[in-house]
């Protein structure tokens, strides 16, 4: 498993841009995406919060052109929020959290899947070994019911049949298919934190299907490791 190219997701978020996916008129923005034009309006390392004299030498031109840009990562603002695989650079800074997180993960093995969280509250990615998707929901408060909601899409699809739960606060779990797209499934589950101690937690999803093309039915299996911080 691995992920697609920077260079590819680059070159993605432009032809968003240019093919007009990005609504024209900003009342038609989602919602996320709004929130994360906010979130970029406000920040001191956005190139026009910062004079230009000390402007990174790499924001320079994207200022000359009239754009704001991130001047951690150099990317155009409007381009980089569109893209839901996007994570705000903040993230890679020691010390600092990310100001807004990955919503999608997009493999570049046809046979792997590709995964989306529409909270924009959550962040969403691979393991380090690439062996594991993972989703971080961050701080939460001992007691609280996390509701959390996957879109789960496969190019051949993927019937889920079973799933493993790593313990007993993972319940209510579904699954659908998407209703305009029958390679997606629908993947919704509650995580219980009453009985959680303070501190980090995690906990590991298994789920397993087949594809419709595979007429031996071969298990495929989808791990999920979900990690957050639990306190009182
Ligand atoms: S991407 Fe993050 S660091 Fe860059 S301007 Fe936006 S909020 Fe700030």
């Amino acid at each position: 498993m691995q992920t697609i190219g920077k260079a590819q997701v680059i070159a993605q978020a432009w032809e968003d841009s240019l093919l007009g996916r990005i609504p024209k008129d900003k009342k038609d923005y989602p919602e996320w995406y709004k929130n994360r034009l906010e979130l970029c309006k406000k920040c001191p390392k956005n190139s026009s919060n910062i004079a230009f004299f000390k402007l990174p030498a790499k924001v320079i031109l994207q200022r000359l052109m009239g754009r704001q840009a991130c001047s951690l990562c150099g990317c155009f603002i409007k381009e980089k929020a569109w893209m839901k695989t996007e994570v705000c650079p903040l993230k890679f800074v020691e010390g600092e959290k990310a100001k807004w997180n990955a919503m999608e993960v997009i493999t570049a093995d046809h046979n792997d899947f590709n995964i989306e969280c529409p909270n924009d509250a959550f962040d969403i990615g691979l393991t380090d070994d690439e062996s594991e998707f993972y989703l971080n929901v961050f701080d939460q408060k001992i007691g609280d019911k996390i509701e959390i909601v996957l879109f789960i899409t496969h190019k051949d699809g993927f019937h889920v049949k079973e799933h493993h739960l790593g313990c007993g606060c993972m319940g209510d779990v579904s699954y659908n298919k998407h209703p305009d797209n029958e390679n997606r499934t629908i993947f919704r589950m509650t995580l219980d934190t009453s009985k959680y101690t303070e501190g980090h937690f995690e906990k590991h999803l298994s789920l397993m299907g087949y594809t419709k093309d595979d007429p031996e039915r071969n298990f495929k299996h989808f791990p999920l490791r979900i990690i957050g911080e639990a306190y009182k």
